[in-house]
C-alpha cells in the first residue's frame, strides 16, 4: 500500500493511502448527486427543515457533498482513534491509523490475547462513532433553520456515524462486531480455536453481504465483503499456526542435513532439472567438495533459477552460473513462527538452517506447511519425542 502521512494526533501518525484519494471525491460525488433525496429523508426523519431548493442549486450539492464526505472520514480518523487510545492504555503500541478505500484501519503491531481487553478495544470505536453522532445531531438542532447548508452536513453526519457504529458492529470479524464475538468467545475457549469460530461466522457474514451488494448494485459493499472475507481468512490462519507452533522451533520440522539432498556447483542445468523431476525437490543447496576443507555451503540452487536458462542450452551452464550466493539462513532454534515470516519478508520458498556456519538442514514452505497440518489434524505435537537429527 502506497500512503502519505499527513499529520498526527496523541502522537500517532495519521496516513492516507493512495485509494483514499480515489474514493473521496467519489463519496463528495455521491453523496452531491443524492442531495435531494438525502434532505428529503433527513426532513421527514429528523423533522430537519431544509430548505431543499437552496441545497440543490449550481456547484452547492458538489460542495456540501464535499463537506459531508471529509466529515465523515473524520468520524472514521475518531473512530480508529477510540481503538488506537484505548489500546495504548493497555500497553498496546499502534503503530499508525491510515485511511484508504474503506475508510481507516489502525495498525497495531500486536494484538491483546486478553479476551476483556480486546472486547474494550473493540467496542472503543464505534462508541466513539456513537458519540460523534450525537455530537453532530447537537450541532445540528443548534443551528438555525436559515443555515440548509451546514443542516445538511450535520444532520447526514449524525445519521451516517450512528450507521457506522451498528454496521461496525456486524458480526463479521475481523470488523469490530466480529473482534467482539471472538473475545466472547475466548473467555471460555483457546484463543485460536474461538478466532476460527469468529472468522467462520465473519465469512458467513461476508458472502451474505457480497450477495446483498451484488443484488443491490452497491459495489462498496462488494469490496467491504472481499475485504472482510480474506482478512478473517487470514488472520485466523496467522492466529492457528501461532499457536500450533507455540513450542516447535525449526529444528524440529527442517529436513536434516543427512537427508539434505545436494547439488554440486558443476553438474549442469540440464542434469539439475532431470533430477529435481526424479527427486521432486526444487530446490537444492550447492555444496562445493574441496580435498583439503571438505564440504562447503557455497549457494542454493531453485528451479525458478534453472527456469532462466533455455531449454537447448542447458547443457552448457551449470548450477554455478545460476545459483544464488546471497543465502538466507535461520538459526535451528528460532521458532517456527519465524522462519515463516521470514520467508514471507523475502518472499522466498526455502531457508538454510545454519548453525554456527555449519548447513544442519533445509526448511520450505512445503515443510512448514505440512508440520502445520499434522498438528492441526492430530491435535497436539511432542516435538521432544521426535528425533533432533541435526543437533
Ligand atoms: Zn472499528
Amino acid at each position: 500500500m502506497r500512503s502519505f502521512r499527513i499529520g498526527s494526533l496523541f502522537g500517532i501518525p495519521i496516513k492516507l493511502d493512495l485509494t483514499f484519494l480515489l474514493v473521496l471525491p467519489l463519496f463528495a460525488y455521491l453523496i452531491g448527486a443524492q442531495i435531494e433525496g438525502v434532505a428529503g429523508i433527513l426532513n421527514d426523519g429528523l423533522a430537519a427543515g431544509i430548505d431543499i431548493g437552496a441545497i440543490t442549486s449550481g456547484l452547492l450539492p458538489w460542495l456540501l457533498g464535499l463537506a459531508a464526505a471529509i466529515g465523515l472520514f473524520v468520524g472514521v480518523v475518531l473512530h480508529e482513534l477510540g481503538h488506537s487510545l484505548t489500546a495504548r492504555r493497555y500497553g498496546f503500541p499502534i503503530e499508525s491509523i491510515t485511511l484508504w478505500l474503506f475508510g481507516g484501519i489502525a495498525a497495531f503491531s500486536e494484538m491483546p490475547e486478553d479476551w476483556r481487553q480486546e472486547l474494550n478495544i473493540a467496542v472503543a470505536g464505534p462508541i466513539v462513532s456513537i458519540l460523534v453522532g450525537v455530537g453532530s445531531y447537537a450541532l445540528f438542532v443548534v443551528t438555525p433553520e436559515s443555515l440548509s447548508g451546514a443542516r445538511f452536513v450535520l444532520g447526514y453526519l449524525a445519521v451516517l456515524n450512528v450507521a457506522l457504529a451498528f454496521f461496525n458492529m456486524l458480526p463479521a470479524f475481523p470488523m469490530d462486531g466480529g473482534r467482539v464475538l471472538r473475545a466472547l468467545l475466548a473467555r471460555s475457549q483457546p484463543y485460536a480455536q474461538a478466532t476460527q469460530q469468529a472468522a467462520s461466522v465473519g465469512k458467513l457474514f461476508a458472502v451474505l453481504m457480497g450477495l446483498f451488494g451484488l443484488f443491490s448494485g452497491n459495489i462498496i459493499l462488494i469490496g467491504v465483503a472481499f475485504f472482510v472475507y480474506i482478512a478473517a481468512s487470514s488472520e485466523a490462519q496467522q492466529v492457528t499456526m501461532k499457536a500450533a507452533f507455540q513450542d516447535v522451533t525449526v529444528g524440529d520440522i527442517m529436513t536434516p542435513a543427512d537427508d539434505l539432498h545436494t547439488v554440486e556447483p558443476e553438474t549442469t542445468v540440464a542434469e539439475l532439472i532431470q533430477r529435481m523431476f526424479t527427486e521432486r525437490h526444487t530446490g537444492y543447496p550447492v555444496v562445493d567438495t574441496d580435498a583439503f576443507e571438505g564440504e562447503r555451503l557455497i549457494g542454493l540452487v531453485t528451479l525458478t533459477d534453472a527456469r532462466e536458462i533455455e531449454p537447448v542450452e542447458r547443457d552448457a551452464y551449470t548450477v554455478e552460473d545460476v545459483m544464488t550466493t546471497e543465502l538466507k539462513t535461520i538459526d535451528p532454534d528460532s521458532d517456527a513462527m519465524t522462519a515463516i515470516d521470514r520467508m514471507r519478508e523475502h518472499d522466498i520458498g526455502r531457508l538454510l538452517v545454519v548453525d554456527n556456519d555449519d548447513l544442519v538442514g533445509l526448511i520450505s514452505r512445503t515443510d512448514v506447511m505440512t508440520a502445520f497440518d499434522i498438528v492441526q489434524q492430530s491435535g497436539v505435537i511432542a516435538p521432544s519425542s521426535r528425533p533432533r537429527t541435526a543437533d
